[in-house]
């Protein structure tokens, strides 16, 4: 079982199942919510447990896509893309984040232009990215492969 919280500790979640490979996206809403880029694993959305709500509030983002945060102390923390597609999970906002490694930078056309990409994982702009096949990279901590199971964009 993996835990996390938000700083203030007024959202807390548990997740009884799998985390993906961390995913780092640099598109231009996650450099604005983020102040720099966002660094998301992702669990299915039926092991996601939210144990404490008091601080949590969601953004929805486009129709598709809602950014849960704290509204108390403004972490951000999740990424719903709808039932069919795992939730993202801020990478930082876990516990205990194990053996799980950053995976692939993503978005990455849209990056701030006062940093250099990170050397430690592989470059995906978005057409690369929505092209398909480029979750097979991902990994789950159960050894499941990212595959169709990881769908969806952005974090
Ligand atoms: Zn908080
Ligand atoms: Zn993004």
């Amino acid at each position: 079982m993996f835990t996390g919280q938000c700083m203030c500790g007024q959202v807390r979640y548990e997740v009884h199942g799998p985390l993906r490979d961390v995913i780092a996206c640099h598109c231009e809403q996650c450099r604005r919510v983020s102040s720099h880029y966002v660094a998301a694993t992702a669990a299915h959305s039926k092991d996601l447990t939210i144990t404490r709500d008091r601080g949590l509030a969601w953004y929805e983002e486009t129709r598709s896509i809602r950014r849960g945060f704290c509204r108390l102390c403004g972490s951000t923390l999740f990424f719903d893309h709808g039932p069919d597609h795992p939730t993202g999970i801020a990478a930082g906002s876990l516990d205990d984040a194990g053996d799980l490694r950053l995976a692939v930078h993503i978005w990455t056309e849209e990056a701030g232009s006062y940093y250099d990409l990170p050397a430690d994982a592989p470059h995906r702009t978005s057409a690369e990215w929505r092209a398909g096949g480029l979750w097979d990279p991902l990994s789950w901590t159960d050894g499941s492969p990212g595959g169709a199971a990881g769908a969806g964009r952005r974090a």
